[in-house]
């Protein structure tokens, strides 16, 4: 049993899972989640999940809405690297970037496909609202 998800034009998400109450493994579950969020166009990945939360939690340790704490960049970039929304490459000779830094041979960061997906949707939420 494999499960499959389509979008229509009209923007219904059709699924299809063997015409009839199915017991799904997790991984099956995790499959056909992934599947209905990519028709919905809404990025979901476990890691995306786990970064959330892991975030919220180095911010707000405590749980209290007066306890606020700082969340840095390495903080940020060793969370999303366990979490797969980063990669890392090795740097080529001739930079990885623009105005690169970079020794050759470095190891570097990029967003992973799930980080890109992110990103890009954030930008179009962004971009929906005004932002
Ligand atoms: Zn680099
Ligand atoms: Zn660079």
């Amino acid at each position: 049993m494999k499960p499959q998800v389509s979008r229509e034009p009209n923007g219904n998400i059709n699924v299809f899972v063997g015409g009839a109450y199915q017991r799904l493994s997790h991984d099956k579950a995790t499959a056909l989640l992934q599947q209905l969020a990519e028709a919905l166009r809404l990025p979901y990945s476990e890691g995306i999940a786990q970064f959330a939360g892991r975030v919220l939690r180095a911010h707000r340790p405590d749980g209290l809405p007066d306890m606020v704490g700082d969340v840095d960049g390495g903080t940020l970039q060793e969370l999303a690297l366990e979490c797969a929304l980063i990669e890392p490459f090795v740097c080529p000779p001739q930079g990885c970037c623009e105005a690169c830094v970079c020794e050759a041979d470095d190891r570097c960061y990029r967003l992973s496909s799930t980080g890109r997906a992110l990103v890009d949707f954030s930008a179009q939420a962004a971009a929906e609202v005004g932002l």
